[in-house]
């Protein structure tokens, strides 16, 4: 098998997602695929001998490297136990296990697990849940959502409808009954003097007057905590969240914390609302939960939530599934994620990764072509000043001659490296994409 054996392969039969296929073919393609043979740590290796340092963790998903002979050892036990067994009717142990453990997790206020396989689904269990949990209450009215300028949750059709991302949503506006959405508190808006919580508190006061004007129809205010991941690494403070959950108290909206990206340690707790000293009612989990390897995710709620479908009638209990519901395999590889994180105490280890990497990224704090550097935790971004629209595919480019995958959002680059990254790796890192940067500047 050779790098061009699998790619002439793979145009031919395989129909990749987020991409434009035409400019994946032809030998001069603007956005070259990678055929990928295996990976070890952070390195992802091709067919030909290449390597390339995961700066993504492969779409978010990858805490731990590629092949981590802990989770490995763990699937390999699991695989002869059980590999999957139906859930309705049925329970195993990983899935309880796994369900005990996050719930301890959030200190036992969401004592409720309940499972799918990604997380446009979670999106979507989360918004249906708060809709019905609110009718079995009395509640008929509140049939309508609300979410943040700029948020992504999913691109199903549910998920989309709570979605505020152009390129995704545009195309399918006539399927989605959209939800209505109130201003980013994204930090780099920012005026004259503002400081991130000053802008906080003004898109909190946006939320407000819609909330006073509206609650009686909503059920939910679904948000990224302090992250707005997908479009473009948008990051906000903490005091949103505390803000935003107060006015859901007084309006009686459920707030639902889609922790799908930021979850799992990404900002530096192990969830992100907990720098907010916040409780959600509906907390939606996947991406680095299973450690990248198995697709699963995860909506735990409250003790209130759960006893609003808690019935003799069977139309008043959560009518919803999913045929790989509670996966065996993936709530092992779940498990031993965990662990991990507990063997590795990787929270802590993780403070002195992400201040290395900021350290390394520093100097770009002055370069002329760069603005909002900004990170928390193990994300890092900045924006490229460049009314080139083809400054992403260059830097891609640019970035995979230095042995290096990182994919831009629009003008916007980002690492989110998985957690086993070495030091030198970091620098490797840091210095790569800042050598790409300036090469694809100057092209
Ligand atoms: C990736 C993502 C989703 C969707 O998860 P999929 O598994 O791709 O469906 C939802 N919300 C957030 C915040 C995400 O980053």
């Amino acid at each position: 098998m050779s790098n061009s054996d699998l790619l002439q392969r793979s145009l031919a039969a395989v129909w990749h997602p987020c991409s434009q296929m035409k400019q994946h073919a032809g030998a001069s393609a603007a956005s070259p695929m990678i055929p990928i043979a295996r990976g070890k740590g952070v390195w992802l290796y091709d067919f030909d001998g290449h390597r390339y340092l995961d700066g993504i963790s492969s779409w978010w998903v990858n805490l731990f490297g590629h092949c981590n002979p802990r989770i490995n050892a763990a699937l390999r036990e699991q695989l002869d136990e059980l590999e999957h067994v139906i859930l309705a009717g049925c329970t195993h142990r990983p899935v309880v296990e796994l369900s005990e453990r996050l719930s301890a997790l959030t200190g036992g206020t969401l004592g409720h697990c309940f499972y799918a396989s990604d997380g446009a689904s979670a999106t979507e269990i989360a918004l249906k849940m708060s809709f019905h949990s609110w009718r079995n209450g009395g509640w008929e009215d509140k049939t309508e959502f609300l979410c943040l300028s700029g948020s992504y949750h999913g691109e199903t059709v549910g998920a989309l409808a709570v979605t505020d991302v152009a390129l995704f949503k545009d195309a399918y506006a006539p399927l989605i009954r959209a939800a209505a959405t109130v201003p980013s508190p994204d930090a780099r808006l920012a005026a004259n003097g503002e400081t991130p919580a000053d802008v906080a508190r003004r898109a909190a006061a946006a939320l407000e007057s819609h909330l006073e004007q509206h609650h009686r129809r909503i059920a939910a205010l679904i948000v990224e905590p302090l992250i707005q991941c997908a479009s473009g690494m948008a990051m906000y403070d903490p005091e949103y969240l505390r803000l935003a959950r107060r006015l859901c108290d007084r309006y009686q909206v459920h707030l639902i914390c889609d922790e799908i990206a930021v979850g799992c340690g990404r900002t530096g707790t192990f969830f992100a609302h907990q720098q907010a000293g916040i409780r959600p009612d509906f907390l939606c989990l996947s991406k680095g939960i299973s450690g990248g390897y198995l697709p699963l995710s995860i909506v735990l709620t409250t003790d209130a939530v759960y006893a609003a479908f808690y019935d003799d009638r069977i139309s008043r209990g959560f009518l919803h599934s999913h045929s790989y519901t509670g996966n065996a395999l993936a709530c092992r590889a779940a498990l031993a994620t965990l662990d991990i994180f507990a063997e590795d105490r990787v929270i802590d280890a993780n403070r002195q990764l992400a201040e290395h990497l900021a350290n390394g990224l520093r100097p770009l704090a002055s370069h002329p072509r760069v603005s909002h550097l900004r990170q928390r935790g193990m994300i890092a971004a900045f924006d490229v000043l460049s009314d080139d629209g083809q400054f992403p595919e260059r830097f891609h480019k640019q970035a995979l001659a230095r042995e290096i995958l990182l994919r831009p959002i629009g003008n916007t680059v980002y690492f989110m490296p998985p957690y086993v990254l070495s030091h030198d790796e970091c620098d490797f890192l840091v210095a790569g994409a800042i050598a790409a940067l300036d090469a694809a500047l100057a092209a």
